[in-house]
């Protein structure tokens, strides 16, 4: 079997397991081999392997055979490459074999139902996830405009902007608003003609009307729509015929005032191999991004999957603050934020244990590591000179009164601990002095701390504070 095959069978495996599952379980898993009968997964860690194993594997198994991938047995093994990957993004990094599956592997299954669904005139477009409403979309600074536009949209009055433009890093809910869009139009709506693909499908669509010469039948599906929307369209960028077909769509349906909802991961003007005519074009609408998530956002998200996942899990009991560490630690993306939790609960579960905070670090190791905020030495600095009002200068100054010097010790004490310098590398960082001052400062500290109950609270809060 080769890698393309596997992207095809776990696209499948989306409608079998659904989304959430998909993306916190399947996703990840990476073919490391099939040989006898057996297909081996790496995965990334033992605990990962063995709730795959219980919850997928014969999931995975049906749908290999059905494939055509005869297989009796799957296996999941923590494995060398699955470690490499955990550092990058984990969202984004496995998306790519799909992306060349559905090209490269699609074609021999999809030919046997390319007729009928021309014949009976079915959409083209991707099936919803019907998790992804308004209803279920939390608001906040970061993403209250794409928001807004969205909403104006899906009310489906005259055509005021068009094309409705949002774009934003990857898990900031660029899809989960497209897929609310089309929910709601068809709820007020039922006689719309709503469309809703990724840039992705639409070339595959398209380069196989061009196979089967149904171009016009192509032509006339896409011109009928009376919303028109492509996730990703960064996507099509370099593939020339796709742009330029793109390009006549997008003019037909603007010519008839149609809607039509577009994203990418970056502005129109910022997408590279796109043609200079479609950038204008793109840019002829709303374009509005998505930002970073901040804080509060990742927590009312938390907050709010928390209650859906109380109504799975009964029983469930997580202890104060796990979700305030999460939404501190995990900044990546919200996708991982949810493939967290997600992992967190299958866990809790598992054991019959309370989700506390310890718990939250075992489970999660992974991803945590991969989103570690970089702490630095000069915020170390910062914040100590804060704590006892002194000045940040002072910290890497020559003065020796106590009231100057034990901060200072305090503030090598916490680069030693917080930081992975050297002693050299954090005596550079103290206005040049020795790794021998700084072993002495951090030696004082410690037998302080041991002493003096004071010393020891007022490091423990900084350490909180800085750790967040
Ligand atoms: P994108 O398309 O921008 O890469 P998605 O729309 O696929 O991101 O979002 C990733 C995941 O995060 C989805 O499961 C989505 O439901 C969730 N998500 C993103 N933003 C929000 C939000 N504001 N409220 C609730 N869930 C969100
Ligand atoms: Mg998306």
């Amino acid at each position: 079997m080769t890698n393309e095959t596997w992207g095809l069978v776990r696209e499948e495996l989306i409608k079998r397991v659904g989304r959430n599952n998909y993306v916190t379980w399947i996703e990840p898993l990476r073919l490391s081999d099939l040989n006898g009968g057996v297909a081996r997964f790496e995965v990334p860690t033992t605990f990962f392997g063995d709730w795959v194993s219980r919850n997928f594997a014969d999931h995975i198994r049906a749908q290999l055979n059905t494939s055509g991938v005869s297989v009796d047995r799957v296996e999941f093994a923590v494995g060398q490459s699955a470690r490499g990957q955990k550092g990058q993004g984990r969202a984004a990094a496995p998306a790519a074999p799909v992306a060349a599956a559905v090209s490269a592997a699609k074609p021999a299954t999809a030919r046997a139902t390319a007729k009928p669904r021309a014949e009976t005139e079915e959409m083209p477009g991707a099936p919803l996830d019907s998790r992804f409403t308004f209803d279920s979309f939390v608001v906040g600074k970061p993403n209250e405009l794409a928001h807004a536009a969205a909403r104006r949209v899906a009310e489906g009055g005259p055509v005021t902007f068009n094309p409705l433009f949002l774009y934003g890093g990857v898990g900031l809910g660029k899809t989960h608003l497209m897929h609310a869009i089309a929910h709601e139009l068809q709820t007020r709506q039922p006689h719309l003609r709503v469309l809703y693909l990724s840039a992705e499908q639409f070339m595959y669509r398209f380069v196989q009307a061009l196979r089967e010469r149904q171009v016009m039948d192509f032509k006339e599906i896409f011109r009928s729509v009376d919303v028109l929307m492509v996730d990703d369209v960064q996507f099509i960028a370099g593939k020339d015929s796709t742009q330029e077909e793109f390009f006549h769509t997008f003019n037909a349906l603007v010519d008839q005032n149609k809607q039509i909802v577009i994203s990418a991961d970056r502005a129109p003007g910022e997408i590279k191999d796109l043609e200079d005519r479609i950038k204008s074009r793109l840019q002829c609408g709303l374009v509005v991004d998505l930002h970073p998530t901040d804080y509060e956002l990742r927590l009312g998200i938390l907050q709010q999957k928390v209650e859906l996942y109380r109504q799975q899990y009964s029983g469930l009991v997580i202890a104060d603050g796990v979700l305030e560490f999460l939404a501190h630690r995990i900044t990546t993306n919200v996708r991982v934020l949810e493939g967290a939790l997600t992992r967190l609960f299958a866990f809790a579960s598992l054991v019959g244990r309370e989700i506390s905070l310890e718990l939250a670090q075992d489970c999660l190791a992974d991803i945590l590591r991969a989103s570690d905020r970089k702490l630095t030495i000069e915020e170390i600095q910062r914040k100590v000179a804060e704590h006892y009002n002194i000045r940040l200068s002072d910290m890497i100054g020559p003065k020796r009164v106590r009231n100057i010097a034990r901060p200072r010790q305090i503030a090598m004490y916490l680069a030693k601990q917080l930081t992975p310098r050297s002693l050299p590398e954090i005596g550079r960082r103290f206005g040049g002095r020795d790794h021998t001052t700084i072993m002495h400062g951090v030696r004082k500290i410690e037998e302080l701390m041991a002493t003096d109950s004071q010393m020891s609270d007022d490091l423990q809060m900084l350490r909180r504070q800085l750790q967040g």
